[in-house]
């Protein structure tokens, strides 16, 4: 806990860019020697310009973004690298799609046509990679669809298929693993024979798949992977563990207290919902040092907030998070320090409450 400063703007996010350089930096050379290239994703971080510089300096063949409006944003700032939209376009924002990425995921043939008509309309070139389900049941072709879909692509003007991918662990949680990574790989090959061309991104998923990679001998056709949360908070995803040598606190979360009692544990009168549904009634701990930090949902998911040992969050509404500080005593105007999983970063990243300061110590 630090005393506020009056220059400083609270909440803010403390981005340390040379550690996400690290961390990007330590990933691209890890998956270089097994000959994949790292996509570096944006969208948690509203498609900062800053920290996609960083990813970028890391050696990041490319930028991978979910929403159209940050990769305009990233064009704005200047940006020139390969950018891919990562979420399958929407059909009212083909041609934004087409004037600022390079490639887009899709999965959807209706798209596609969309896409190939108004790249000709605006004589560019778009490029494909068709996403394969393989069981997440997100998004994707069925396996059995794919090479109807490939040559349609094929035949459509405007568009070049780069090759195909796959994305797992994010609507079910299925696991990157041997058999499924096998099944994208033999997919690769035997559309490729089929079609008589040359893929060249075979695009085997997230941060989910470095368990993977780091496992098997073979990583097959798969030569790229898109990582966003590995490279910014340096812990893979299925079980939220630390990744060897990268840094989990490139970017940290400050809070102000705003208030800070002694108070009783606990409430008292009649009990009814609260701003967020039921609360479930607090165990009896006597007096406890209650704090308030001035941050509520609006600014983060509360349950994203990885909170020090000895302090416990209580509850939550719209603008207020109180702390049950134990017997550290806090006092009013002092900053508190908060690391974040996914949830919590995506949430104050794109809060127009939360502000960013951004520090390079080592510029390289
Ligand atoms: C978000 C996303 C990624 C990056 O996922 P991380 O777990 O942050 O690495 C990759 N691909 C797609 C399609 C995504 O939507």
């Amino acid at each position: 806990m630090t005393t506020a400063r009056r220059d400083a703007t609270t909440p803010r996010l403390e981005i340390r860019l040379d550690r996400i350089r690290h961390n990007a930096r330590t990933l691209v050379r890890r998956l270089g020697s097994r000959g994949i290239s790292v996509t570096g994703v944006t969208k948690a971080t509203l498609g900062s310009p800053e920290i996609a510089r960083a990813m970028l300096a890391a050696g990041v063949v490319g930028l991978g973004e979910s929403r159209v409006e940050n990769i305009e944003a990233m064009r704005r700032s200047g940006i020139d690298s390969p950018m891919t939209l990562l979420r399958s376009p929407m059909m009212s924002q083909v041609d934004r799609v087409v004037a600022s990425a390079d490639v887009s995921l899709n999965s959807e043939p209706e798209v596609l046509a969309a896409l190939s008509a108004s790249a000709v309309e605006q004589d560019r070139t778009h490029g494909v990679v068709l996403m394969v389900e393989l069981g997440d049941l997100r998004e994707g072709i069925l396996p059995a669809d794919l090479e109807y879909v490939a040559r349609a692509v094929l035949a459509l003007p405007g568009l070049v298929l780069r090759g195909i991918g796959t994305n797992l662990a994010c609507q079910s949680g299925v696991s990157p693993d041997p058999r499924n990574m096998a099944e994208l790989s033999c997919l690769a090959r035997t559309m490729e024979t089929a079609l008589g061309v040359h893929f060249d991104l075979v695009s085997g998923g997230n941060s989910a798949n470095l368990d993977w990679v780091f496992a098997s001998d073979d990583v097959g056709r798969v030569d790229n992977l898109r990582l966003g949360e590995s490279i910014l908070l340096g812990c893979e995803p299925l079980r939220r563990r630390p990744i060897d040598d990268l840094h989990t606190d490139a970017i940290t979360l400050v809070a102000e207290v705003i208030e800070s009692k002694a108070k009783p544990s606990q409430s008292w009168g009649e009990i009814n919902q609260t701003a967020f549904g039921l609360q479930a009634a607090a165990t009896d701990r006597g007096t406890t040092n209650r704090v308030i930090l001035a941050l509520g949902r609006q600014d983060v998911d509360p349950a994203g907030l990885v909170v020090p040992p000895g302090i416990e969050i209580l509850g939550a509404s719209s603008d207020h998070i109180v702390l049950d500080a134990g017997q550290t005593h806090v006092a009013v105007g002092s900053e508190m320090s908060f690391q974040l999983d996914y949830s919590g970063l995506l949430r104050a990243m794109t809060s127009p409450f939360v502000a960013r300061r951004f520090s390079d110590p080592a510029p390289t």
